[in-house]
């Protein structure tokens, strides 16, 4: 397998990108700046990729973020939630068919570098609050990649069925750089410690009894 992983700089995609690396797949990471306003991501993906010592990409295309707005990732004006991550108030961190966008793209850049395959890191968790992380979704991407061009290309989403505790435990177990990646959507120094993501990454931590190497500027246990 030849895999392009849309990589954030986040712990899902850092578990997958390990794990392909640790399968043995030639493995390149792309990154992508749609003009989110937890950019602090990106940073964080350059470190991962120099840990991993894996090939990455970052495509800047800021000015996508405002003609994404009504988000609370890509619009200033849109408040960032705070709270539990399954929540109702949630769905303002919801950017309008960005998976879609983002896998086109990966689409494209797999191709022309001859890779067969996209790897993006949706988990059951996000299911319930992104539209585009779910089963159905990443099925119908994955016909339409596959009918893009004369060359195949599949879409490899193996955690889509996992919880996050479940990408904890599965990175602890592969050695991934869980300390270096970032969740919070606050775009602050340090995790804040409140924002849904964060909160769902201090739960994932502790349902699964790895220490949280994470700093939070709040750090109550969830
Ligand atoms: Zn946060």
């Amino acid at each position: 397998m030849k895999a392009l992983v849309l990589f954030s700089g986040g712990l899902d995609s850092t578990v997958l990108a390990t794990q392909l690396k640790s399968e043995g797949a030639e493995t390149r990471l792309l990154s992508i700046d749609y003009g989110q306003r937890h950019a602090r991501e990106l940073k964080r993906a350059e470190k991962i990729a120099q840990a991993l010592e894996l090939p990455q990409q970052v495509l800047s295309l800021p000015d996508l973020g405002p003609l994404l707005g009504g988000s609370s990732l890509t619009d200033d004006k849109v408040k960032l939630p705070e709270g539990h991550y399954a929540e109702e108030s949630m769905k303002a961190t919801v950017v309008p068919n960005r998976n879609m966008i983002l896998l086109a793209l990966a689409g494209g850049h797999a191709l022309s570098i001859g890779f067969d395959t996209i790897a993006y890191a949706a988990h059951a968790g996000d299911h319930t609050i992104y539209p585009d992380c779910r089963p159905e979704f990443a099925d119908a991407m994955e016909t339409a990649l596959g009918l893009a061009d004369w060359e195949k290309l599949s879409l490899h989403r193996p955690f889509v069925h996992l919880s996050k505790t479940d990408l904890v435990n599965k990175g602890a177990e592969l050695g991934a750089p869980l300390h270096l990646t970032w969740s919070c959507y606050a775009g602050r120094e340090i995790h804040c410690g409140k924002c849904g993501t964060c909160v769902e990454r201090k739960e994932a931590f502790a349902l699964a009894k790895i220490p949280d190497p994470t700093e939070y500027e709040d750090s109550t246990p969830v």
